[in-house]
């Protein structure tokens, strides 16, 4: 398994662009936050564990979050192309991966955007709660409002979206984000990109990375 991770604030622009690289290139995209939100929707034991510390903003256990990625990744092919959106967000996950041959990691992409433009791409988000696509009030507006463009659901803003979640969630990416890059500049894996462009400039540059 070829396994590259996605590091970046929460809005950084992390999975829209997995998003996009797996439907267009194949790349298995796999979103812990996608993972835990659909557990929630089936009211799986892991999804009622989460669902307190993600409405809070808080990370979820390392141990629920280690067990969960170990899971998924066990029934992905070994000629896999992954890119994991959400995971690691510590130093004991990064390390849960890296000590199994199977899913070391090959390299880390690090997002980086000015954090005064992340709150209000985040408040100003609104998901589809049917097929999970994105827009944004002012940045990706729906043609008709309110309603998605795929399947004409009403859209919804997600619970972790609104302004003080927010602040916390940006306040937790702070505290664990430097141990992470260190770890993985540590391990020469580390790949910064300034990901504050367009969306389709910073598409091409990541398939020069993942090509390489
Ligand atoms: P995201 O969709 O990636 O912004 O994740 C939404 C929420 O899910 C986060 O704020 C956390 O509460 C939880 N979460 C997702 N991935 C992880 C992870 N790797 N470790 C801990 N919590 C996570």
């Amino acid at each position: 398994m070829n396994i590259t991770v996605f590091l970046g604030a929460p809005g950084s622009g992390k999975g829209t662009q997995a998003k996009q690289l797996s439907e267009k290139f194949g790349f298995v995209h796999l979103s812990t936050g996608d993972m835990l939100r659909s557990a929630i929707k089936q009211q799986l034991p892991v999804g009622l564990k989460a669902k307190t510390f993600m409405d809070q903003g808080n990370l979820v256990p390392d141990s629920v979050m280690i067990e969960l990625i170990e899971e998924t990744l066990s029934s992905v092919p070994d000629d896999t192309n992954v890119i994991l959106d959400g995971f690691p967000r510590t130093v004991p996950q990064a390390q849960a991966l890296d000590s199994k041959p199977k899913t070391k990691v090959s390299q880390a992409v690090n997002f980086l955007v000015p954090e005064n433009v992340l709150v209000p791409r985040l408040t100003g988000r609104r998901v589809c709660p049917n097929c999970g696509e994105s827009f944004h009030l002012v940045f990706i507006p729906p043609t008709k409002k309110d309603t998605c463009n795929k399947c004409s659901t009403t859209l919804i803003q997600r619970s972790d979206d609104t302004e003080e979640v927010v602040r916390r969630r940006l306040e937790v990416f702070r505290t664990q984000n430097e141990g992470l890059v260190s770890y993985f500049s540590g391990h020469n894996k580390l790949i910064n990109l300034n990901a504050d462009k367009a969306v389709n400039t910073i598409q091409d540059e990541l398939l020069k990375i993942l090509k390489q």
